[in-house]
C-alpha cells in the first residue's frame, strides 16, 4: 500500500500538543473529464490544495447544523469520559465535507487522523498494519468504505467491537486463531453509497449521519470564506452567483472560485463582481443553475433518445459513455434534488422542470 505522510495538525485538551501527522493514501481514482470521480467527486488536484481551504474546527464548519449538533454532543461527552469516540459513518454525495468533518473531529478530540480509502486496503496486511499502529483514541478515516472487500471487513468487525484482531496463524490443519488487542480507536467511514454497505458493517457504527446538499446562504458563506483565504476580493453578489452554480457542493464552489480567480487575473480585474463570475463560468459551460455539460447531456439523451423515459440506469450510462456507478453517485443526486429528474421503479424519467431547463438550453453542450 502506498502510504505517504502529509498534512499538518492536531492535538488538544487530553493529549499533549504535537504536530498531527496524517497518513494519506492517494489511491488511484477513476476521474472523468469533468474532474469528477465515482466516489470522491470533483477531486481537483492534490489533497494538500483541498486542505488549504478546509475548516479546522467545528465552529468554522459551515452549515450541516444537525450533523454538527449530533457530533458536537458526542465529542463533548467522549472528551468528558476520556474514551474513544464511537464509530462514525458519514454518507452523502462527494464534496460535501465528509473528509473535512473527520479532520475536524480529530482536531476537536485532540488526536491524529489517519486517512486511507477502501481500494487501498486490498490485502489483509494493509488494514492490519493500520490497525496495530493506531494510538489510543485516534481516528482512522476510510473513504469509499462500501468498497472494502470481505476479508478486510471481517478483520474490522472484532476491531470495531472489542478493539481486537483475530489473526489466523499457520495453514490447513495447523491453522490457529490468535487474538491481539489493539488500541481503542474510532473508525470514521465515508461513502457515497450507504445502501451498498453490508448490514453487519453498518450496524457497528454508533453514529450514522447523512450530509445534505448546502443551501444558498451557507454556500455563499463558504465562497466568501474561501475567497478570503485565496485573497480574492469578491462582492457579495459575486459570491452568491458562485453559490448558485456549484450544485450545492462546497468542493465545486471552491473549484469554480479558482476558475473565476484565473479569469480575473488574466483580465486584470481587481474586485470580482457578479458579471465576471457569469463570464468565467459560462466559459466553463456551467449554466445559471449549476448544471454542466454532462448534466445537460444526460437530460438531452433522456428526452431526445428515450422520449423522456423511463429508461434504465445502465442504458443511460452506456449512451453517455459513463460508468453507471458514477452516474448514480455523482451526476444524478443533484438532478434529483433539483427536481429535474425522477427515479421510478421502471427507470429514470425527465420531469417538467427538466424539460423546461432543456428548452432554455437546447444544445446539450450550451452554457
Ligand atoms: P468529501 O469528503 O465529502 O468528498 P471534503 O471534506 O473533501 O468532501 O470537502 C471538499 C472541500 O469542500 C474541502 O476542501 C473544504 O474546503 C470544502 N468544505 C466542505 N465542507 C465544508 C464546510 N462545511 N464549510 C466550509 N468548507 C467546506
Amino acid at each position: 500500500m502506498a502510504i505517504v505522510s502529509s498534512g499538518s495538525a492536531s492535538a488538544g485538551a487530553a493529549a499533549p500538543r504535537e504536530p498531527r501527522r496524517r497518513l494519506v493514501d492517494p489511491a488511484p481514482q477513476d476521474v472523468d473529464e469533468q474532474g469528477r470521480s465515482a466516489d470522491r467527486g470533483a477531486a481537483e488536484g492534490p489533497l494538500q490544495r483541498e486542505d488549504s481551504l478546509r475548516p479546522r474546527r467545528l465552529a468554522d464548519y459551515i452549515g450541516q447544523s444537525e450533523l454538527k449538533q449530533v457530533l458536537g454532543i458526542a465529542v463533548e461527552a467522549t472528551r468528558a469520559r476520556e474514551e474513544a469516540l464511537d464509530h462514525v459513518l458519514l454518507y452523502g454525495p462527494p464534496g460535501l465535507g465528509k473528509t473535512t468533518m473527520a479532520l475536524v473531529l480529530a482536531e476537536e478530540l485532540g488526536v491524529r487522523c489517519r486517512i486511507t480509502s477502501a481500494p487501498a486496503l486490498e490485502r489483509p496486511r494493509d488494514i492490519v498494519g493500520l490497525l496495530v499502529n493506531l494510538e489510543p483514541r485516534e481516528l482512522l478515516f476510510i473513504d469509499e468504505i462500501h468498497r472494502l472487500n470481505r476479508v478486510a471487513e471481517e478483520i474490522l468487525y472484532p476491531a470495531m467491537e472489542d478493539f481486537r484482531l483475530d489473526l489466523t496463524v499457520g495453514k490447513g490443519t495447523t491453522a490457529r486463531t490468535r487474538s491481539l488487542p489493539i488500541a481503542p480507536f474510532t473508525l470514521v467511514g465515508a461513502t457515497t453509497r450507504a445502501g451498498s454497505l453490508s448490514s453487519p458493517l453498518r450496524d457497528r457504527f454508533g453514529l450514522i449521519q447523512r450530509l445534505e446538499f448546502y443551501g444558498l446562504d451557507d454556500l455563499q458563506a463558504i465562497v466568501q470564506r474561501a475567497a478570503g483565504l485565496l485573497q480574492i476580493e469578491l462582492d457579495a453578489a459575486a459570491a452568491l452567483e458562485v453559490a448558485r452554480r456549484c450544485r450545492g457542493t462546497p468542493r465545486i464552489a471552491n473549484r469554480l472560485l479558482r476558475r473565476v480567480r484565473d479569469v480575473a487575473a488574466v483580465g486584470g480585474h481587481g474586485r470580482v463582481g457578479a458579471d465576471l463570475v457569469h463570464e468565467a463560468l459560462s466559459l466553463h459551460r456551467v449554466d445559471g443553475r449549476g448544471l454542466d455539460a454532462s448534466d445537460r447531456r444526460l437530460l438531452h439523451l433522456l428526452q431526445h433518445g428515450y422520449g423522456g423515459g423511463p429508461v434504465g440506469l445502465d442504458t443511460l450510462a452506456a449512451g453517455l459513455g459513463e460508468d453507471p456507478a458514477t452516474l448514480e453517485a455523482v451526476v444524478e443526486p443533484f438532478l434529483l434534488q433539483q427536481g429535474l429528474l425522477q427515479r421510478t421503479p421502471r427507470g429514470r424519467v425527465i420531469t417538467e422542470a427538466g424539460l423546461a431547463h432543456l428548452q432554455a438550453h437546447p444544445e446539450p453542450s450550451a452554457a
